[in-house]
């Protein structure tokens, strides 16, 4: 969460640098186009209009003067020949002079007052010289030069023609002084003072261009960089994720194959052999044991261990609070048994340097064990921890849940007051024996006038009574004898592999103890009558527990506190003496 918040604010912070910057690259974009086109306007001034115009100008004035030259030569040279290529190079240069002075107009664009006028005076004079020159050429063609021979075939006198091409030299200057004045005084100057302004607007504007430029490669770093390290890290962060995901799988797997193993487990036993071996298949290095307490949270045992081949002795932890895992009922990691810091368990236990985890157990909520790993290993390994965790959570419902079923079931084959068997569980226990084939007698009991105690003593007497009873009967018989209370202060005992005298005889100490027990005691006096069934004509127990009874009446018939042993005469007797009653 907190990392998808970092996330977020470093997009953010990217966002608004990349957005300041952008503005800035605009400024800088528009402050260089702006230069650009000013600079574009005065190129275009320079390379339209000055350039042109100069090198119109400059040409015009060349051919202005070669022009001049040509014409003077046409009138002096003697030479026919001579003097007509010097007419046609005085044509030449006339048709290119005009050919610049229409270049430059037409580079020269609009003009200011002062402009206007030097080219109209210009123009005026071309006009006037055109007429002029057109004359000279032809007087040129057809004549010698006036120094040497008279000018013949032409209405013009020589002093007329001198006059003309005085004339023309002076319309020529006037002309070449105009468009030197237009060259320098205008255009010249325009072009020089132009230039380096253009050049300074070029370098200027460069650098805008630079700048931009800069400033574009500088936000393009910063955003392809955070761009990068926001990809780097979203790919750690997927990466991350999957991995934890892949974890959280193989734990899931791993809980359910768990669980099903310990469902299979009918007894504490079974579950904690299961644990084993779900403990074998942690880590080959790491040596792992349950402790557990026994229903009484008195002591903890090794219930077990993945240390086959004994290579060090185990956690001796003694108490569930002995170990301080379960005191603090939380998980204990530590790292090295040599630290001062480390369980006092681990340091004193004599085992090499090692680090170790503990892990709680509980029990239907009590802390009832520790699950305790040691090795070579890296106890911040969360994954082992992890692990150990999801077994110990196991381990303890698996158990509980046992210990709470065996209770129970306990519970209900045995009875509450007495803590003999009910008599569900001993009809069960007589029918495993039956099944197993092994002889057995059955004696049938009932307390001698126990209403009377109750009435006479109070009821809580007559529980006490028969508590006391139940104990004398339990002290008095062999473990695999059963004796179960059958119903209010009748009992019958089961004696597996005994007959029916070696019955009587262990009756009859029953009898006996109970008459010692009570002459020492605060209890008010009873004694107990037994029947003993008869083996020879009943098949099944019900028919034993039948005959017994019949003996047990014929006993209270014959005064009580005896033991009477069922036989077809007695059966008899108690038969008659049922109809004679009734
Ligand atoms: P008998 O010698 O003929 O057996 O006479 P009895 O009084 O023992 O026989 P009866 O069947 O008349 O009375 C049995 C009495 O046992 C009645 C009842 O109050 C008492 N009793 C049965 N179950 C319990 C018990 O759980 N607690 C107590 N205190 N008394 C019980
Ligand atoms: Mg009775
Ligand atoms: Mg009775």
């Amino acid at each position: 969460m907190r990392r998808k918040q970092r996330t977020r604010h470093a997009h953010q912070k990217v966002r608004i640098l990349a957005g300041i910057l952008l503005s800035v690259v605009a400024i800088l974009a528009g402050v260089a186009a702006v230069g650009l086109v000013d600079t574009e306007g005065v190129v275009e001034t320079l390379v339209e209009t000055d350039l042109p115009s100069v090198i119109a100008l400059d040409d015009l004035d060349r051919d202005l003067l070669e022009a001049e030259l040509s014409i003077e030569q046409a009138f002096l040279l003697t030479d026919a020949d001579e003097r007509f290529k010097a007419t046609e190079r005085y044509e030449r240069s006339v048709t290119r002079a005009r050919t610049e002075w229409g270049a430059f107009r037409a580079s020269a664009g609009g003009l200011d007052p002062e402009l206007r006028r030097l080219v109209v005076s210009y123009e005026t004079l071309n006009v006037a010289w055109v007429d002029s020159a057109d004359e000279l050429t032809e007087a040129a063609r057809g004549k010698t030069p006036p120094a040497a021979v008279a000018l013949t075939g032409s209405a013009i006198s020589d002093d007329r023609t001198r006059e003309s091409l005085d004339l023309t030299r002076r319309r020529f200057d006037a002309m070449r002084q105009f468009s030197t004045t237009l060259k320098d005084d205008y255009y010249e100057p325009a072009l020089t003072s132009r230039a380096p302004h253009a050049l300074d607007r070029v370098r200027a504007s460069l650098l805008w261009v630079l700048l931009t430029a800069g400033v574009g490669i500088c936000i393009a770093f910063v955003v392809a960089r955070s761009t990068v390290r926001a990809t780097v890290a979203q790919q750690r962060e997927i990466e991350a994720r999957d991995g934890l995901r892949e974890v959280d799988a193989r734990r899931n797997e791993q809980e359910s194959r768990l669980h099903y193993a310990l469902e299979m487990a009918r007894d504490e036993e079974a579950a904690i052999g299961t644990i084993g071996l779900a403990l074998r298949e942690l880590r080959a290095t790491t040596l792992a044991e349950l402790l557990v307490a026994d229903s009484s949270h008195a002591h903890v045992r090794r219930a077990v261990t993945t240390d086959d081949d004994g290579l060090g002795p185990g956690c001796g932890v003694g108490t569930p609070n002995d170990c301080p895992a379960v005191a603090r009922g939380q998980t204990l990691t530590f790292a090295d048994s040599t630290k001062f810091d480390t369980c006092p368990q681990l340091r004193d236990r004599g085992v090499a340097p090692c680090s170790a985890i503990c892990v709680p157990v509980s029990i239907m909520g009590a802390a009832a064990g520790v699950l305790h790993a040691i090795g070579p290993l890296d106890a911040n390994d969360r994954s082992l921890v992890d692990d150990l965790e999801q077994i110990a959570t196991k381990a303890g419902e698996r158990l509980g849940l046992l210990r709470a079923f065996s209770r129970s079931e306990a519970q209900a084959s045995t009875d509450s007051l007495t803590g003999l068997a009910t008599r569900r569980n001993l009809e069960e226990q007589v029918a495993t024996i039956e099944r197993n084939r092994v002889p057995y007698a059955v004696a049938f009991g009932d307390l001698d006038h126990f209403k009377q105690l109750n009435d006479v003593h109070g009821h809580e007497t007559g529980d006490r009574a028969l508590r006391l009873f139940a104990r004398t009967l339990r002290d008095s018989i062999r473990p695999t004898d059963i004796a179960g209370r059958w119903g209010g202060e009748e009992f019958v005992i089961v004696l597996p592999h005994t007959t029916a005298s070696e019955a009587v005889g262990v009756l009859e100490r029953i009898r006996e103890s109970l008459a010692l027990t009570l002459a020492t005691g605060s209890t008010p006096a009873f004694t107990v009558s037994f029947g003993v069934g008869d083996f020879e004509d009943a098949d099944t127990f019900g028919d034993r527990v039948g005959s017994a009874d019949q003996a047990l009446l014929a006993a209270k018939r014959a005064g009580r506190n005896r033991v009477v042993v069922a036989s077809a005469a007695t059966s008899a007797a108690v038969d008659m003496s049922e109809e004679a009653s009734a």
